[in-house]
């Protein structure tokens, strides 16, 4: 139940605007999981309805498993799809909902209800099958609807924010259910989403995209500690930005002399550090920096509450750092303390002119 995906300079433009999806190429391989990651408007659901049939691309090629599905209809590419709002037939029961695909095909209804009655079980709706459909939680719907797409034995599993009108508990749940049905079932899985929380959680590679564009595809420890670009390290929610130069493999900064970690190698010329304030650590008192370690002197210049963590910002002649401490740390504006950078955490990019 999983087949090789793979776009093809994927193009999308409505009405000779600009491309909402511009020249997307990547490759989903059988059973993995992928994350489309992006801002509002970004082109994710664009990218997921041309892959479900459910609109034409203007140019580029969609391939299943080598196969270009170009005029395939949607009912005919052995996917499914679910949405942030359920959908489901408000007439029908649980059970007729998830029975629905197998019964329009011409399945003998008792044949194609044992079968939905199964994919209530893994979906953990077992006994739910007579319900009303109009008597189900929020949470409930969407197993339901996950159950439904399921039952069509998809090879490829396509998820638009699926998740995101549930309250954190019950995203929480979904997302080892959607982990426990992978296992089971192994389809290949597309899911659109803008939480990078959540794209950590469920995928195994992600793709992010901005006006349509992918800028990096790649694993979310790699989008983390090695954005391919500034917009990357941004949309990661990355704080720490340094510019400087690079000469023989050093950036040279506020910060002082960083060496490229072993195996990296830095062009040289400008450029701008990156560095993920969580491996940022703070020494206070100031103590020197271990093995493997940049320490510089900072101040403290602000600090924001973020619950059991307290965000921190930080000068260092004319940088700025940022870092992460448990909100009980009694650090205070203006106090000075020394900031520890790891080497291996440390990447540069390089500005885009302009
Ligand atoms: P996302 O899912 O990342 O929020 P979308 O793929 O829905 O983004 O939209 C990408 C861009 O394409 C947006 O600028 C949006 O306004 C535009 N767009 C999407 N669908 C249509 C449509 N049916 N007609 C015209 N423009 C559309
Ligand atoms: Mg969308």
């Amino acid at each position: 139940m999983s087949a090789t995906l793979r776009l093809d300079a994927l193009t999308k433009s409505f009405d000779g605007r600009a491309n909402a999806v511009d020249a997307v190429s990547l490759t989903v391989e059988p059973g993995e999981c992928l994350a489309i990651l992006g801002p509002s408007g970004s082109g994710k659901s664009s990218v997921l309805r041309a892959i479900a049939g459910l609109d034409s691309p203007t140019s580029g090629r969609i391939l299943v498993d080598g196969t270009d599905v170009a005029g395939v209809a949607p009912e005919r590419r052995g996917m499914a799809m679910v949405f942030q709002r359920p959908l489901l037939f408000p007439h029908l029961s649980v059970l007729d909902n998830v029975a629905f695909a197998a019964t329009v095909a011409g399945t003998p209804r008792g044949e194609a209800r044992e079968d939905a009655r199964q994919f209530l079980a893994l979906v953990q709706l077992e006994g739910f099958g007579s319900r009303p459909v109009t008597a189900l939680s929020g949470g409930q719907e969407q197993r339901v609807a996950l159950a439904r797409a399921l039952a069509a034995r998809p090879r490829v599993l396509l998820l638009d924010e699926p998740f995101s009108a549930l309250d954190p508990e019950l995203r929480a749940d979904m997302h080892e259910l959607l982990g426990q049905l992978r296992e089971r079932l192994k389809p290949t899985v597309v899911m659109v989403t803008h939480d990078r929380d959540e794209a950590a959680i469920v995928a195994d590679r992600v793709a992010l995209l901005r006006t349509g564009r992918l800028l990096q595809h790649d694993t979310v420890e790699r989008l983390y500690t090695r954005p391919a670009s500034l917009d990357v390290a941004r949309l990661m929610g990355g704080r720490i930005e340094v510019a400087g130069v690079v000469r023989e493999g050093v950036h040279r900064s506020p910060l002082g002399s960083i060496e490229a970690p072993a195996g990296e190698s830095w062009p040289e010329g400008e450029s701008v550090l990156v560095v993920r304030h969580e491996a940022v650590h703070l020494a206070s008192p100031p103590v020197p920096a271990p093995q493997g370690m940049t320490g510089v002197t900072a101040v403290v210049t602000a600090r924001h509450a973020r619950g059991p963590r307290a965000a921190i910002e930080l000068a260092v002649g004319s940088a700025t750092l940022a870092a992460e401490v448990p909100a009980s740390r009694p650090l205070t504006i203006g106090q000075e303390v020394a900031a520890h950078i790891p080497r291996s955490a440390c990447t540069v990019v390089t500005p885009v002119p302009g």
